[in-house]
């Protein structure tokens, strides 16, 4: 991986969550690349691990740390193995977050020949189960504020220190079969607004980065067919992008790196910033 441009991340520590991720394991990649020492979190510790070890052999510094977002044990136990491996964090990235199958229906729309429907293949709005949507609700909010309750202790009045979530499209406008992580992601974006006005005071900047379509193992389902085609939806996905194309994970680095960088954003807190290729801004027409 290339990084647009470099900043200057010596001694920083930087937290990742999620980070065994495809998105999240880039953004790690960069910040060490910079020369941040970064600790790369994840619920699966072997993906944590497989990604530390990439950036180590690549001469940067990165350990693999295992912890559930949702967790308050596990996060404290990941804290002080931080701080004492790498030092107290400056750079959070909430990444950890993504839908799941039980908050997802199977159609678009509701069709009255679908309401008494005995297929158990066909998930409407009414079969949506609670569990499901608590589940995604809790990754992606809960998963975002459970770990800044943790690692901004350590970044309160610390020079440079920035927190950055991963919000959605569909923050802005719900897409369609996804209304648990529709919700979840707005509910980042809006508490990312409301957690820059609450840590502005002790020198926290918050800010979120909103990437478009990106195929990664979270959407692959919904994006590509068995044999590898694209679905109607990917289909539909690239017509409403008027770049005409999915993202890369290096689409998102530019602004990552930006955002984390006091002399190019000191100013910037309590945004989210789309990376989509034009998507949130097109109408359709
Ligand atoms: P990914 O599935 O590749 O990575 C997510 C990582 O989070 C996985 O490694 C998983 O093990 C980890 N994780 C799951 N539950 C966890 C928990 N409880 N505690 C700790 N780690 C946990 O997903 P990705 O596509 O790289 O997405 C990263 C972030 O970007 C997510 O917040 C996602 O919602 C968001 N996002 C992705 C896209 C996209 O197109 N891929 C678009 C918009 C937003």
């Amino acid at each position: 991986m290339k990084v647009p441009f470099n900043i200057d991340l010596k001694g920083k520590t930087a937290v990742v969550t999620g980070g065994g991720g495809i998105l999240c394991s880039m953004f790690a990649e960069a910040l060490a690349m910079c020369g941040a020492k970064v600790a790369v979190l994840d619920l699966n510790k072997e993906k944590a691990d497989e990604v530390a070890n990439k950036i180590c052999s690549k001469g940067y510094y990165a350990i693999g740390v295992e912890c559930n977002v949702l967790n308050s044990e596990s996060l404290e136990n990941a804290k002080k193995e931080i701080n004492e491996k790498l030092g107290s964090c400056d750079i959070l990235i909430n990444g950890a977050g993504g839908n799941n199958p039980k908050g997802t229906t199977t159609k678009e729309y509701l069709y009255k020949e679908d309401l008494n429907n005995k297929d158990s293949n066909i998930i409407t709005f009414f079969d949506l189960d609670p569990k499901g949507i608590e589940f995604v609700f809790n990754l992606n909010f809960l998963g975002t504020l459970m770990p800044t309750q943790t690692f901004a202790k350590d970044m309160i009045e610390k020079d440079g220190a920035v927190i950055i979530n991963i919000s959605s499209m569909n923050a802005f406008t719900p897409l369609t079969k996804i209304p648990a992580y529709s919700g979840a992601k707005a509910a980042v974006s809006n508490f990312t607004q409301w957690l820059a006005v609450h840590m502005s005071k002790v020198g926290i900047r918050v800010n979120a980065i909103a990437p478009g379509f990106f195929l990664t193992e979270q959407n692959r389902r919904l994006l590509t067919n068995e044999d590898g085609s694209y679905t109607e939806r990917a289909e539909k996905i690239l017509n409403n992008t008027p770049m005409n194309r999915f993202g890369t994970p290096e689409d998102l680095i530019g602004t990552l790196l930006w955002l984390v960088d006091n002399n190019a954003s000191g100013f910037v807190t309590g945004t989210v910033i789309p990376v989509d290729g034009g998507f949130s801004a097109y109408s359709g027409v």
